[in-house]
């Protein structure tokens, strides 16, 4: 079995400057504290538990939280960053604080925060209730509407003053293209930014390698609880290739997939943001012994 494995596989660099500091606080002796899973892999969260971090509650729970001995312990705000107000509230719980907040969401919270100042109304395109649009909301001053559909733009009210377009960072382009196309049908002044970041297009683009490389199949690895993840599979299913989205190397010797694989040749490997290396790498070896070990290409 020849495995392609996408260059741009696995952790993001939001997600390894997250971990990496959450590690580097915990190295100190201290309790660290993220506000929800720093990353959405059950068996990394479990070996960063082993290294004293651990979620501090339910970010979607409106439940006070309280922590024994604060000022012995870090609470550290993940990747997918936090609104205004939920800042206030953590930094009210008294322990030290620390932003792991990646710059691309920041950027974007900043374009929000700049625009909602001067009197803009915000729409976002996201899923509504992900950690990251809820703290995207946060910054719209109250004038912001997060919109999926075109039919969530048809049922917006009518808005009379200015218009800003922003995406949460992990959306299809080509989606954001076509909802802006729409929204500016019905708001032709809309300012429109395309705040995906860059990482999220690499692993998209890197699908469109798998097509032109012809692979007989594309294998998604990361959490079922993942978003990124499940977007990522998501549009690998649109290519019209067979497509598998796992969790581990395991799930590929059981039926009827390890039956499926027999039949292919070559295969691509990606990987969603939240995806350890160690788990990619068990994939990409179990793929290898198919059939006897060909080789690993990675996409150029
Ligand atoms: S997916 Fe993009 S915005 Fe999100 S953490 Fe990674 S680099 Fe940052």
């Amino acid at each position: 079995m020849k495995v392609l494995l996408a260059k741009h596989a696995g952790f993001c660099w939001g997600v390894v400057r997250a971990i990496e500091m959450s590690r580097s606080l915990a190295a100190s002796g201290q309790r660290v504290y993220t506000d929800g899973p720093l990353i959405h892999n059950k068996q990394m969260t479990e070996r960063l538990e082993a290294e004293g971090i651990q979620e501090l509650g339910d970010y979607q729970s409106s439940a006070d939280l309280s922590i024994d001995d604060p000022q012995d312990a870090i609470t550290l705000v993940r990747a997918h960053g936090i609104s205004p107000q939920r800042r206030a509230y953590l930094k009210s719980l008294g322990t030290q604080f620390k932003d792991a907040t990646c710059p691309d969401v920041g950027i974007i919270a900043g374009k929000i925060r700049m625009h909602a100042k001067k009197g803009y109304a915000t729409l976002v395109f996201g899923t509504p209730g992900h950690p990251e649009v809820i703290g995207l909301m946060g910054y719209t001053e109250g004038l912001g509407h997060v919109v999926e559909t075109p039919q969530d733009v048809d049922a917006l009210p009518d808005i009379n003053g200015p218009l800003c377009f922003v995406s949460q960072s992990t959306m299809f382009t080509s989606d954001f293209e076509e909802l802006a196309a729409y929204i500016k049908k019905r708001f032709p002044q809309t300012l429109v930014f395309d705040t995906i970041c860059q990482a999220t297009k690499d692993r998209q683009n890197d699908l469109d390698l798998f097509v032109k490389e012809q692979v007989d199949a594309i294998i998604v690895v990361g959490g079922y609880h993942s978003a990124n993840t499940k977007k990522l599979a998501l549009l690998a299913e649109r290519k019209g290739l067979p497509c598998y989205h796992i969790e581990s190397a395991q799930q590929l010797q059981e039926a009827p997939v390890a039956q499926q694989l027999a039949q292919f040749s070559c295969v691509g490997v990606t990987a969603g943001a939240s995806t350890p290396e160690f788990i990619i790498e068990a994939v990409c070896q179990y793929l290898e012994s198919l059939r006897g070990r060909e080789n690993k290409g990675i996409l150029a």
